[in-house]
């Protein structure tokens, strides 16, 4: 068990950059996931920390500073997304392939290799080639193989996305539990931003290189730095409509929708200028039907999902980005082409200005069931 520290690290190939001033800090035992659309460098961050690939500058430290210090010797241990297993040795032989190839004594060799299928509920397995397991038992054992070096950092490279959708989510479980039992430092790549609200302890959202916001699941979700962590965060995705500031306060921004319509956002305006254009976001889920707002907005519905559960609407309105999702119980009667009306929650809102940037939300004002960041 360590920690994990970057400090300004940048990876280039040749004149493209691709990791960007990265810094970082990830505590002994800590759960992190590195999340991100893909190519914004996910990977490539995680090749660095186990010494894959060389940084370009910046320093790395496993405990200790690894500049220069050779895979091996790291201590980390790593699951690739194409984990290829030995297709004609058993899965005791894949498991202690390493260590076989290390000219590792047989005795400490068999009780890693017993202890790591004793976690993954491999034992009964053991003699098995490949071939006659399922996805998620490869799936395990890949992660054995790595089990079995004792690694102090796990670094795992969006293990699951070649499974299933339900196993996917039964081997995310598993994954979590896997890393409160061992109390290792384990870093997770995925694209899957509900992968990471359900696993992370802290969760760092890369975006073309660059760290964007680090923290844990529900400060993304409620507070996010930037409209790309807002946009990311959250399944469906949130809604963002055009505004513009009528005033500006310490402790609200006025806004005035397209259709004239005028409320205040409890949010810091100190950064914001009267007359600028901004973006307004609110997710799908805060959305209300319009009787219980003061603040509506009308369109045409485009789309409805009956999803059982509830309903999802989609609404085409001009000064959105585009057509607005929100959800309804499933008594909802609407069709495609209805004009509809829904109602917006100030206190539910977010503030973004033209680059981006979120005006600071003010917790106490937001509501009684929204942490505070
Ligand atoms: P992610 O894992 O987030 O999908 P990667 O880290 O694999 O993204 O890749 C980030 C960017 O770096 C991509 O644009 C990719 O094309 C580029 N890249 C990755 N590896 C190399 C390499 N060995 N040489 C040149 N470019 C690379
Ligand atoms: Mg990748």
């Amino acid at each position: 068990m360590t920690s994990v520290t970057l400090k300004n690290v940048c990876k280039s190939y040749g004149d493209v950059k691709i990791s960007k001033n990265v810094d970082l800090d990830i505590k002994e035992g800590e759960f992190v996931v590195f999340v991100g659309p893909s190519g914004c460098g996910k990977s490539t961050l995680l090749r660095c920390i186990a010494g894959l690939e060389d940084i370009t500058s910046g320093d790395l430290y496993i405990g200790e500073r690894m500049n220069d210090i050779e895979p091996s010797k790291r201590g980390v241990g790593m699951v690739f997304q194409s984990y290829a297993l030995y297709p004609h040795l058993n899965l005791y032989d894949n498991m202690s392939f390493g260590m076989k190839l290390a000219k590792a004594d047989k005795d400490e060799t068999k009780k890693r290799v017993e202890h790591a299928a004793d976690i993954l509920q491999l034992t009964h397995l053991l003699d098995r080639q490949p071939k006659a397991l399922s996805g998620g038992q490869r799936q395990r054992v890949a992660i054995g193989r790595t089990l079995v070096s004792q690694p102090q950092v796990f670094l795992l490279d969006e293990p699951l996305s070649n499974l299933d959708a339900a196993l996917r989510v039964q081997m995310r479980s598993e994954i979590t539990k896997l890393q409160r039992q061992l109390g290792c430092t384990m870093i997770y790549v995925t694209h899957d931003q509900v992968e990471a609200m359900t696993m992370a302890d802290k969760i760092v959202v890369l975006d073309g290189g660059y760290v964007s916001q680090v923290g844990k699941p529900l400060d993304l979700y409620h507070y996010p730095h930037n409209r790309f962590v807002a946009g990311f965060i959250g399944s469906p995705k949130m809604n963002f409509i055009s505004v513009h500031a009528l005033e500006a306060t310490a402790e609200y921004v006025k806004v005035e929708l397209e259709n004239k319509v005028a409320f205040n956002i409890p949010v810091d305006g100190t950064t914001v200028n009267v007359g600028d254009r901004m973006s307004l976001g609110i997710r799908p889920e805060h959305l209300l039907m319009s009787d219980s707002s003061e603040a509506t907005i009308e369109g045409e519905v485009t789309i409805v999902e009956k999803l059982g559960q509830e309903t999802q609407v989609y609404l085409s309105v001009e000064s959105a980005d585009t057509d607005i999702n929100f959800r309804q119980p499933d008594t909802l009667q609407v069709e495609p082409g209805d004009k509809y009306a829904i109602g917006i929650d100030p206190k539910r809102c977010h503030l973004f200005h033209d680059d981006g940037r979120a005006c600071r939300r003010l917790h106490q004002e937001v509501g009684a069931d929204i942490p505070e960041a």
